[in-house]
């Protein structure tokens, strides 16, 4: 049994921003066994005029950050075996890198900072609004996240609408759906058509087979990592026959009656692993809408960002775009104003390398294969968070010229790094855009 030991001073830094300001700190190392992450070493000193009681209180509130911390370090080491790696972040003043979710933050005024998990990522909310009114919009945001993977999403969890779709694939009467999900597989098969089955969510054969989902667990450890088995072409041949979203029958409810109901094929299966952060941030933005008293609010999710109205100051949400050859940098920074949602997918996010070949998580539906591609990452910036998300995975696959014609044709906006370190984004973009 082999632990990986991570070292990273500057992501437990950034982590300080949520910490009491009279905390000090040291993180020694974290490690992670099966998706579990644990802290191996800390030490906290709180200022002398801290009660025990309070000591106490935010020593519980210290260990359950640094949980997070431990997650958020595994996701973002990118040069070992394997890794996951968010993909952009908030910035508090968009010029440095430390200042990410960090430094500078702390003093805002009318900030409400929280960091949780759920999904099986690190989510960090800033919220600006009363302290009453943020906590309250934490409370049912952490609710919405645990409901929309265990009730809908997981293809895992028997308690979930994929897992009861999936399971029903081959039964002549289907499976009868929430219209919530019949809208969600309604877009992903036109979104299917027109990437000309680039993006596909019906790949729950072959994302299982190459086992990605272990992989975005924050990477393997190296004992399991040389357990990695590369699937035969025989059984990627087999598991490409049960996937294509052209297969999938969708009926609609009956008049007044009934509710809509999902045909897939036998073997077939769900992942809608492509735009499950997508559809949490178009939740969030609902809720954030319905919360009264939320002037303005930044949510990452693993990378994923959602903005919401405005700072109190005026200025512009800083959202920084992860340089794909050097995952702790930043290749610039989006300047955002009000409501939107920005996805990004690329090739460093989750992959497992063996024999000095990476396989990423990205899969070609033509070929059963992690995608060949001269992309590198793709950033979708959008008002839609399922759109967003679900064109950043296309957009990917499909490479900047057709991705560039499909963003168009959606009204979004798209930025592709390439493998040569060239930046190629749409018209749009450059308005929000600032290179590094
Ligand atoms: P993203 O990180 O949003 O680009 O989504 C990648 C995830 O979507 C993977 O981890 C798989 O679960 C799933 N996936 C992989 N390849 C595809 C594809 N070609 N179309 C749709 N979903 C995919
Ligand atoms: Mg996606």
């Amino acid at each position: 049994m082999l632990v990986r030991h991570v070292r990273s001073r500057k992501a437990a830094v950034r982590m300080a921003a949520f910490l009491p300001p009279e905390s000090a700190f040291t993180v020694d190392f974290f490690f992670m066994k099966n998706s579990a992450f644990l802290c191996d070493v800390v030490v906290v000193e709180c200022a002398d005029e801290y009660s025990i009681a309070k000591r106490m209180r935010k020593l519980k509130y210290f260990f359950r950050i640094i949980m997070v911390a431990a997650a958020a370090l595994c996701c973002s080491c990118g040069n070992g075996e394997s890794g996951a790696r968010d993909s952009a972040a908030v910035l508090e003043n968009g010029s440095s890198e430390e200042s990410e979710y960090g430094g500078t933050g702390r003093q805002e005024i009318g900030a409400n900072r929280y960091v949780d998990t759920a999904m099986g990522t690190v989510i960090q909310q800033t919220v600006y609004a009363s302290e009453e009114t943020a906590a309250d919009f934490y409370v049912k945001s952490m609710a919405l996240l645990k409901e929309l993977e265990e009730e809908r999403l997981s293809w895992r969890l028997e308690t979930s609408e994929v897992w009861r779709i999936n399971g029903t694939a081959g039964n002549e009467e289907g499976c009868g759906i929430s219209e919530e999900t019949a809208g969600v597989l309604r877009d992903c098969v036109e979104l299917y058509e027109r990437s000309d089955g680039a993006f596909d969510v019906t790949l729950g054969a072959l994302t299982r087979l190459w086992n990605i989902d272990k992989w975005a667990a924050g990477g393997l450890d190296d004992g399991e990592a040389d357990g990695f088995r590369l699937p035969s072409s025989a059984d990627v041949e087999h598991a490409l026959k049960l996937c294509g979203s052209d297969k999938i029958r969708l009926a609609a409810a009956g008049l007044g009656e009934g509710e809509p109901r999902v045909f897939l094929p036998e073997g077939m299966g769900l992942d809608l692993g492509a735009v499950g952060k997508g559809l949490a941030q178009s939740g969030l933005q609902g809720l954030l809408e319905a919360e009264e008293g939320v002037a303005g609010a930044v949510i990452s999710l693993g990378g994923s960002i959602l903005t919401f109205g405005d700072k109190p100051d005026g200025s512009p949400w800083k959202v920084g775009i992860v340089n794909p050859f050097d995952t702790s940098s930043n290749v610039g920074t989006l300047s955002l104003k009000g409501q939107w949602c920005v996805s990004t997918s690329g090739d460093y996010e989750r992959y497992v390398e063996k024999d000095g070949v990476r396989y990423h998580h990205i899969l070609d539906p033509h070929t059963g294969y992690p995608a060949v591609s001269d992309v590198r990452g793709v950033t979708i910036l959008a008002k839609n968070g399922t759109l967003s998300d679900g064109l950043s995975t296309a957009c990917f696959l499909l490479g900047p010229e057709r991705g560039m014609e499909l963003a168009e044709e959606y009204e979004v906006e798209v930025l592709f790094v390439m493998s040569d370190g060239q930046i190629v984004m749409s018209e749009g973009m450059e308005t929000y855009f600032t290179e590094f």
